[in-house]
C-alpha cells in the first residue's frame, strides 16, 4: 500500500522529512520524549510536533555526560543534539516522567542550548483529586508558556481544533489496530510498526488523512476476506495458525522484532508499548473545556510505570488485553537500563503467572540481540504456547 511506503521512507531518515517539511511549512518545531507530552498544545501553537528516539549513531559526544547505564533512547538523543543533528528543533518540552528523561532535560539545557526547554512537570500519581486539578494548572501554565516562546496567542479554538486532529488519528490507528486483532494477517507487524510512529513524526494533518486511508482499505480487505470465506493465518501464508501474542515494554525502536516474532510462527496482536497503543489509546472529549479535556485523557489512560494508579493498575490492563485479544502469551520487550519498565516487571510477570499467562522477556539495547539466537528464543516460546 503506497501510505505504508511513504511511512517506511519517512522512518528511514525523519531528520531529513522534518527539514523537507520545516522549510515547506515555515512551522516551528517541538522536539518531545514522552507521550505525556500534550501534542495537542503544540499543534494549536501553530508548532509541529516531533517525537525524538535518536539515529541510532555510535554514543561519543552524549558518554561524557551520561553514564553508560542510561538507557539506549536517553544516550542517542542527547548524542545526536550534541552532534548537531536535531539542529532543526525550535524547542523541546520534557515531561517529568523517569529520572533518565528529568537528567536529560538538566543536561539538556546547560550543554545543547539553542532551542527553548521546557520541563512538564505533571503529577506522577493520577487517581487523586488534588491530581487532576495539578494537571490542569500545569497544562495551562504550558499554554500560556509555549505561547510566549512562540509569539502567538492560542485560542480555545485552536485548542479545539488540534484535539479533532490528534482524535482522528487516535480513532484510525485504533480501527487499524483493532483489523490487525482481528485478522493478524491483514497487515504486517513492521508496518503497524511504521504506521504507529510515523504518526508521530509525519505532519499531524497528513498523517490523520493517510492512516484514515489505510484503515479503510484494510476494513474493505477483511470485509473482502469475511465474504469469501478466506482464512487468514498471520504472517504465514501456509501451516498452522500462528501464536498470538501481545509486546509489552516502553520504547519500541526495533520494527524488526515484529517480523522475528512472525518468523517464529507468532504474530503481534497487541502491545502495551509507549510507541503502540499507549500512543494513541484514549480520546481527548471535544466538548469540554479543551484543558481539562486533554488532562482528562491523561488521567484516564492506561499508565505507564512512570505514573501511579493504584497498585494493580498495570497488572489488571495486561490481563485484560491478553483476554480481549484473545492472546496466547506475551513478550515483555525491555530496554536496558530503563528501570521504570524494569522494576515493574517482576510484578507484572507474577500477575501473568497467577492467570496462567505465559509469558517471556527480552532485553535489548540500540539494536536486537543476533537475528539467530533471537529466532531461537521466539520459537522456543511460540512452541510452548
Ligand atoms: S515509559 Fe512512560 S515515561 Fe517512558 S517514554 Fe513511555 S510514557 Fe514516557
Ligand atoms: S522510561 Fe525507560 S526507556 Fe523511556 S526514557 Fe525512561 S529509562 Fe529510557
Amino acid at each position: 500500500m503506497k501510505q505504508i511506503d511513504e511511512c517506511h521512507e519517512i522512518l528511514a531518515d525523519p531528520y531529513d522529512y522534518i527539514r523537507r517539511f520545516k522549510a515547506e511549512s515555515q512551522r516551528k518545531v517541538v522536539g518531545t520524549f514522552c507521550s505525556y507530552a500534550p501534542e495537542e498544545i503544540i499543534l494549536a501553537a501553530g508548532g509541529h510536533p516531533f517525537r525524538v528516539f535518536g539515529s541510532g549513531e555510535k554514543i561519543r559526544l552524549a558518554e561524557a555526560h551520561l553514564q553508560s547505564y542510561c538507557c539506549s533512547l536517553v544516550r542517542g538523543a542527547l548524542e545526536d543534539a550534541l552532534g548537531g543533528r536535531l539542529d532543526f528543533l525550535d524547542g523541546v518540552v520534557f515531561p517529568h516522567t523517569c529520572d533518565s528523561i528529568q537528567r536529560l532535560s538538566d543536561i539538556w539545557r546547560l550543554n545543547v542550548g539553542r532551542c527553548f526547554h521546557t520541563d512538564l512537570v505533571l503529577p506522577v500519581k493520577l487517581d487523586t483529586d488534588s491530581a487532576r486539578q495539578y494537571m490542569i494548572d500545569v497544562l495551562r501554565r504550558f499554554r500560556g508558556e509555549l505561547a510566549e516562546k512562540l509569539g502567538v496567542t492560542i485560542s480555545d479554538d485552536d485548542l479545539r481544533g488540534a484535539i479533532r486532529l490528534c482524535n482522528r488519528i487516535r480513532i484510525a490507528l485504533t480501527r487499524i489496530d483493532d483489523l490487525k486483532s482481528e485478522r493478524p494477517g491483514i497487515l504486517k507487524g513492521s508496518d503497524f510498526y511504521a504506521l504507529t510512529r510515523a504518526a508521530m513524526i509525519l505532519d499531524r494533518k497528513r498523517a490523520a488523512s493517510l492512516l484514515e486511508e489505510v484503515a479503510e482499505e484494510l476494513e474493505k480487505k477483511s470485509a473482502g476476506q469475511a465474504a469469501t470465506g478466506a482464512e487468514v493465518k498471520g504472517a504465514a501464508v501456509s501451516g498452522p495458525a500462528p501464536k498470538r501474542v501481545i509486546l509489552s515494554g516502553g520504547v519500541c525502536n526495533h520494527p524488526d522484532i515484529y517480523t522475528v516474532v512472525e518468523e517464529a510462527g507468532g504474530t503481534v496482536v497487541g502491545d502495551d508499548l509507549c510507541t503502540g497503543s499507549r500512543s494513541f489509546s484514549g480520546l481527548v472529549d471535544e466538548t469540554a473545556d479543551p484543558i481539562t479535556a486533554i488532562a482528562g485523557r491523561y488521567l484516564a489512560r492506561v499508565v505507564c510505570p512512570a505514573k501511579h494508579r493504584g497498585l494493580a493498575d498495570r497488572a489488571d490492563h495486561l490481563v485484560r488485553l491478553v483476554r480481549q485479544k484473545r492472546a496466547q502469551g506475551v513478550v515483555f520487550f525491555l530496554l536496558k537500563f530503563c528501570d521504570p519498565h524494569a522494576f515493574d516487571y517482576p510484578y507484572l510477570k507474577e500477575a501473568l503467572d497467577r492467570e496462567g499467562i505465559l509469558s517471556m522477556v527480552i532485553e535489548v539495547e540500540d539494536r536486537l540481540p543476533a537475528d539467530g539466537q533471537l529466532r531461537t528464543r521466539f520459537e522456543a516460546f511460540v512452541e510452548m504456547i
